[in-house]
C-alpha cells in the first residue's frame, strides 16, 4: 500500500473507527518534545493536578490513599507531591483491581492480561485516551529515525501459532497498514531462513522486535554468510526486554542499519525512547518518572533504583506511582538533539534478570551470560536459577559440546557465583520461549535478600 495513503487516509480513519485520538495526540507530542524541561513540568502538573482530581473523584482505591493523607487535589502545587504518595504494586493491582477501575472512562475499558513471562499474570485495564497517547509516542519517536506513519514495518513479535478469525482480521488489517508480522514463538534455522526472503520481498522501512530474538535472526542470518538486501531499511527498533551491547553489535552488524531502543510495559505505558544522539528521552508529556531506593524513597539522578511512573494520561485504571520492578536511573543535562525530554541514562537490567549468589550478592545476569558467550560451541542458551541457587543451564550447541568446554562454563559460572553453588548443563535441541513469547537468558527463582 502506498504508505502515503496509509498515512493520510487508512491509519487515521482506522484510529477514528476505533474511538482513538492518535492523530490529535500525535501531532500534539510533535510540538511538545521541543518544549523546555521548565514548561514540560508545568504540563505535567497540570495534568498530574486533573488525574488526581479524577481519582479522587472516580477511583475508590486512589481516594482512599489520597482521603489517608488529607490531600486535596487541588490544592497541588509542586510535583513533589507525589513523594508523598505510597507507591503502588503489582500486587495492589491483583488485590484492588476492581476498586481500581473508573467504569464510566470515555470508550469503556479493555482488559490485559500480561503473559507468563514472570509466572503469574497481571490482569489490568487500559482506556482508549491513554492507548492514543502511548501509540502517537510511539508514531513519535519512529519519526526521529526517519520511519514515518504509514511507511513499511515488520514486526517480529509474539503471535499465536493458530490464527483465529480475528487474527485473519488482524493480518487483513496490517496489511493495509503496511505491517507484516512474523511470529518470534517460532525461530527454527529454517523458519529463520523463511524470514529473511519474507522480510527481503517486503522491503521495509523498519524492522521492530525483541532484542533477543533480532539477534538470534542475525546470528543466523551471519552464520549463513547471508547480508540481507534492504535497500530501505533505516533502524531497527527494539524493546520488550533488556537490550545487551552484544544483541546491539550484532543486529547493527547483520542489518546494517542503527539499532533504536526503546522502554516500557504494557502497564505502565511507553516510557522512554532512544533519540538518533543515543539518549533515552523520557516520554515526559505522558509520564512523570521517578527513581526510587528500596525504602520507597526517590533517589537524585544519577543514582539507580527501582523505575517508579505515574501515567498521567491512563484515566480507566490510573497509574500512580507504579512500580515497574525494573531498574535505571535519571540523567542530567539536555540532549544535543534539542528536545526538552528528560533523558534516563541506563536501564540496568529487570529485576528478574537478577541472580543471587552463594554468599547472597545479587548479582547482574550479564556476568553469567558472558561465561556462556565465550564458548564458541553454544549456539543459544538459558539459565535458570532454582529456589535453591543452583543452576541449570540449557545449552544448544553446534555439534556435541565437549567436556573441555563444559568444565569452562562450570568454572566460569562457580568462579562468578561462588562456592557450594551447584551446576548443571544439560544439552537440548531447542528453548522455549516464556508464554509472551519475550525470550530470558536467565530466569531466577531464587528468594532475592532483603536489602
Ligand atoms: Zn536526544
Amino acid at each position: 500500500m502506498n504508505p502515503s495513503i496509509v498515512k493520510h487516509i487508512l491509519l487515521p480513519l482506522h484510529e477514528r473507527f476505533v474511538g482513538r485520538a492518535t492523530f490529535d495526540r500525535w501531532r500534539e507530542l510533535e510540538r511538545t518534545q521541543w518544549w523546555s524541561r521548565e514548561r514540560l513540568r508545568e504540563l505535567q502538573l497540570r495534568k498530574l493536578r486533573l488525574l488526581l482530581h479524577h481519582a479522587w473523584a472516580h477511583v475508590p482505591f486512589h481516594r482512599r490513599r489520597l482521603a489517608e493523607l488529607g490531600l486535596n487535589p487541588r490544592c497541588v502545587t509542586s510535583l513533589d507531591v507525589l513523594r508523598d504518595l505510597p507507591l503502588m504494586t503489582k500486587q495492589d493491582i491483583r488485590a484492588h483491581r476492581r476498586s481500581l477501575r473508573w467504569p464510566g472512562v470515555p470508550g469503556g475499558l479493555c482488559r490485559y492480561n500480561t503473559g507468563g513471562s514472570t509466572g503469574e499474570p497481571l490482569i489490568f485495564e487500559y482506556d482508549l485516551g491513554r492507548q492514543a497517547y502511548d501509540q502517537a509516542a510511539r508514531m513519535r519517536t519512529h519519526r526521529w529515525f526517519g520511519a514515518d506513519v504509514g511507511d513499511k514495518e515488520v514486526y517480529l513479535w509474539g503471535s499465536p501459532v493458530e490464527l483465529s478469525r480475528q487474527d485473519r482480521l488482524k493480518t487483513f488489517r496490517d496489511r493495509l497498514t503496511n505491517q507484516l508480522l512474523l511470529s518470534a514463538f517460532e525461530m527454527s534455522g529454517q523458519r529463520m531462513d523463511d524470514y529473511i526472503d519474507r522480510i527481503e520481498r517486503y522491503d521495509p522501512v523498519s524492522l521492530f522486535g525483541y532484542p533477543s530474538s533480532l539477534a538470534l535472526l542475525s546470528r543466523h542470518t551471519m552464520s549463513r554468510g547471508r547480508r540481507p538486501r534492504l535497500g530501505r531499511l533505516g533502524v531497527v527498533f527494539v524493546t520488550g526486554e533488556l537490550l545487551y551491547d552484544h544483541q546491539r553489535e550484532r543486529i547493527e552488524e547483520a542489518f546494517g542499519v542503527p539499532v533504536a531502543n526503546g522502554y516500557g510495559s504494557r502497564e505502565g505505558g511507553f516510557i522512554a525512547h532512544e533519540c538518533p544522539r543515543g539518549s533515552m528521552h523520557v516520554t515526559s508529556e505522558n509520564v512523570i518518572l521517578e527513581i526510587v531506593d528500596e525504602a520507597g524513597a526517590a533517589v537524585p539522578a544519577g543514582r539507580t533504583g527501582q523505575i517508579v511512573v505515574t501515567h498521567l494520561d491512563t484515566y480507566g485504571m490510573p497509574f500512580i506511582r507504579y512500580c515497574t520492578g525494573d531498574a535505571g536511573r535519571l540523567a542530567d543535562g539536555v540532549c544535543e538533539c534539542g528536545r526538552g525530554l528528560e533523558l534516563m541514562d541506563v536501564i540496568e537490567g529487570r529485576q528478574t534478570d537478577l541472580v543471587v549468589a552463594a554468599d547472597g550478592t545479587v548479582k547482574h545476569a550479564l556476568s553469567l551470560i558472558y561465561v556462556l558467550r565465550e564458548v564458541e560451541a553454544v549456539r543459544q542458551f538459558q539459565i535458570v536459577q532454582g529456589l535453591d541457587r543452583h543452576l541449570d543451564v540449557h545449552v544448544v550447541s553446534t555439534g556435541e559440546l565437549s567436556s573441555e568446554d563444559r568444565s569452562r562454563i562450570e568454572q566460569g559460572l562457580r568462579t562468578r557465583m561462588g562456592p557450594g553453588i551447584d551446576v548443571r548443563i544439560r544439552s537440548t535441541e531447542h528453548i522455549e520461549t516464556a508464554a509472551s513469547g519475550k525470550y530470558r537468558y536467565v530466569i531466577s527463582h531464587a528468594r532475592m535478600p532483603e536489602a
